[in-house]
């Protein structure tokens, strides 16, 4: 048996993935060694894969990053069973990379800034932005609904990742 010769694995040796488009080209990189010691548990309809490490059980999800040419990258992901997985697999940090970038260049450029009134959203009551009628989360929902805001990228979201 070779595979007792090689009895640890280096899943310690990767972090969680910080939101920038370097750290996710040189995961890309990475994956294939990754992925030697890791076996496959499951596939989602979307074309995510769940992974496990033979010798420390730790998860990763293998997606593709679509920014980068579609090329497939793993990342660490926390302790959860298949079914739950399959139905709703978690966030790919490309996605939610390209997600912020964009979000943070339209803060940039337009500065939301709370006035006295009340958002004129039913039920709502937090503060309308300045020259608007709706407070922030409402009109980034309108953006977003209309197209000129990227919508949330899919899947579920897990630490150490927010959306905020
Ligand atoms: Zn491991
Ligand atoms: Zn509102």
């Amino acid at each position: 048996m070779i595979r007792q010769l090689n009895k640890s694995c280096t899943c310690k040796e990767y972090s969680d993935l910080e939101l920038s488009r370097d750290v996710i080209s040189k995961r890309i990189k990475e994956s294939k060694k990754i992925k030697k010691h890791l076996e496959i548990k499951s596939k989602s309809d979307k074309g995510h894969h769940l992974y496990q490490c033979e010798f420390c059980n730790q998860l990763w999800q293998l997606s593709s990053a679509w920014n980068w040419g579609g090329k497939d990258y793993l990342f660490k992901i926390p302790k959860i069973n298949i079914e739950k997985w399959n139905e709703n697999p978690f966030v790919s940090p490309a996605d939610m990379t390209i997600f912020t970038a964009s979000m943070n260049l339209y803060f940039e450029r337009h500065k939301l800034i709370e006035s006295e009134n009340i958002c004129r959203r039913e039920n709502c009551e937090r503060k309308a932005i300045l020259k608007d009628v709706l407070c922030k989360k409402h009109f980034i929902e309108n953006l977003q609904k209309i197209g000129n805001l990227p919508k949330y990228p899919e899947g579920k979201i897990f630490e150490p990742y927010t959306f905020e």
